[in-house]
């Protein structure tokens, strides 16, 4: 078990875009069963590197009771659209509608660097292109309409943890009704 602490809003690593992996190496591996161990224990939906400090592109999933990652993702969307809640694991306690591709066809690799292909719809689909955006350095209230993302800003604002280095009080669990990622 390695549970890293989460950055949370407002941590710059969070606005870096991360690097494409080269190195298929011991520390990716260990990379992402961090990034697994700190998922299953937030618990969450989708956790990316840059949410535990790592400026890497890796991101690891947890969604109808079945754990994956994907390096290097690049990403074919559905031009059908879902519109729902989704919540952040580095924005604890809120949810807000967020509009997603319905279906998504993941390209990218395991931490071998055996290629890979992932498809998903619904909820897979919403984390991966939630994780993906993560490694762009784009947070899910960036796609929120003006009105929403203005509301969004506010509650972030208000909340306990914003500003906060480190949470001084545990923000666990992350009570983002199973749509955190
Ligand atoms: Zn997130």
């Amino acid at each position: 078990m390695a549970i890293q602490p989460i950055r949370l809003f407002g941590d710059p690593i969070l606005r870096k875009p991360a690097l494409e992996v080269v190195d298929f190496d011991k520390e990716l591996r260990r990379l992402v069963e961090d990034l697994t161990d700190t998922m299953l224990g937030a618990p969450g939906a989708g956790l990316a590197a840059p949410q535990i400090g790592v400026g890497l592109r890796v991101f690891t999933w947890y969604v109808d009771g079945e754990v994956g990652h994907l390096v290097n993702p690049r990403l074919d969307l559905s031009e059908e659209v879902q519109d729902g809640p989704e919540g952040c694991l580095s924005i604890p306690d809120l949810t807000f509608d967020c509009r997603r591709a319905f279906s998504v066809v993941a390209h990218g690799f395991d931490m071998h660097g055996e290629p890979v292909v992932v498809s998903g719809s619904d909820l897979l689909a919403r984390a991966i292109q939630h994780e993906t955006d993560h490694l762009d350095g784009v947070l899910f209230v960036d796609r929120l309409d003006t009105d929403a993302r203005k509301a969004a800003m506010r509650a972030i604002r208000e909340s306990e943890w914003f500003g906060l280095e480190r949470p001084t009080v545990k923000v666990s669990p992350h009570a983002t009704g199973g749509l955190g990622f």
